[in-house]
């Protein structure tokens, strides 16, 4: 009796050694076939202070990792968008109480510097809070993101135009999925992320361009298609002849390729 207990015994361990029961099975693998599934060797995203939150009185802080364009200071990164006759190309807008305000007539301002790549935006704008003017006369300029199409800056508050031009609307284009337009006289925000188009080595599209656009926080376009635009980009703001102001301008550029490799090492593990 016991030999055939002993006999079934290794009968049973053999088959499951040679059937591999007794190794751990390997952890399925996450999108992108790289990490398994709660690898703790996987390098930590990259740690960043939030922005600060901002009120109809103060603009929030950036975030820690942002390129910021307007702070409140001055237009020290800005530039007109064309030269004078005079070569001169300062940006002439007013700054005055931590905002910009577009001065009619002197043209519209962008930033020096670029972002590479895919980015998010932020922007908060203002129409004038004395009401002038009806539809595309009243509170109007614009955001202009390298070579996108113009994310509609109009005080679209109980004043209509045509939906395609109304505030938040990709001009020309698409107008927001809601309105979100808060009064004339009250700070708005903007978040936009932009998405440059990305192709493979026989030049076939793997990733169509886009933008999103959020408004007060609403989403008013996701991954609207753009097409093929240029790798960079600054951003550009229109006078179209309303005092508009805007504060707190910043961009983050964002890795949607490789967000791994932008990690940090596990504790205690050298890069
Ligand atoms: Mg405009």
């Amino acid at each position: 009796m016991k030999k055939i207990v002993l006999a079934t015994f290794l009968l049973s361990l053999s088959s499951s050694l040679l059937m591999g029961e007794d190794k751990p099975k390997p952890k399925p693998l996450t999108p992108g076939g790289v990490w398994p599934k709660g690898s703790m060797e996987r390098p930590r995203p990259r740690v960043v202070d939030p922005p600060g939150f901002s009120s109809q009185e103060t603009a929030g802080q950036a975030p820690s990792d942002a390129v910021v364009f307007f702070d409140g200071t001055d237009l020290s990164g800005w530039k007109a968008q064309k030269k004078s006759d005079d070569g001169n190309e300062a940006a002439k807008w007013k700054v005055e109480n931590g905002y910009m305000e577009v001065v009619r007539g002197t043209g519209p301002i962008q930033t020096k510097d670029q972002i590479e790549g895919d980015a998010q935006w932020h922007v908060e704008w203002c129409a004038p809070s004395e009401v002038k003017g009806n539809s595309q006369g009243r509170g109007n300029s614009g955001v202009f993101i390298g070579g996108y199409p113009e994310v509609q800056v109009l005080d679209s508050y109980q004043n209509d135009t045509y939906p395609d031009g109304q505030a938040s609307a990709l001009y020309s284009q698409y107008p927001p999925m809601v309105n979100a337009s808060r009064k004339p006289g009250e700070w708005q925000t903007y978040d936009i992320v932009v998405v440059r188009e990305k192709k493979d080595e026989s030049g076939k599209v793997t990733q169509p361009g886009s933008i999103t656009v959020l408004h007060n926080g609403i989403v008013v376009h996701f991954a609207r298609e753009t097409g093929g635009k240029t790798p960079s980009g600054g951003l550009s703001l229109q006078d179209h002849g309303n005092p508009v102001r805007y504060r707190n301008i910043w961009a983050r550029k964002i890795n949607l390729v490789d967000p791994d490799s932008e990690g940090t090492p596990p504790p205690g593990k050298a890069k």
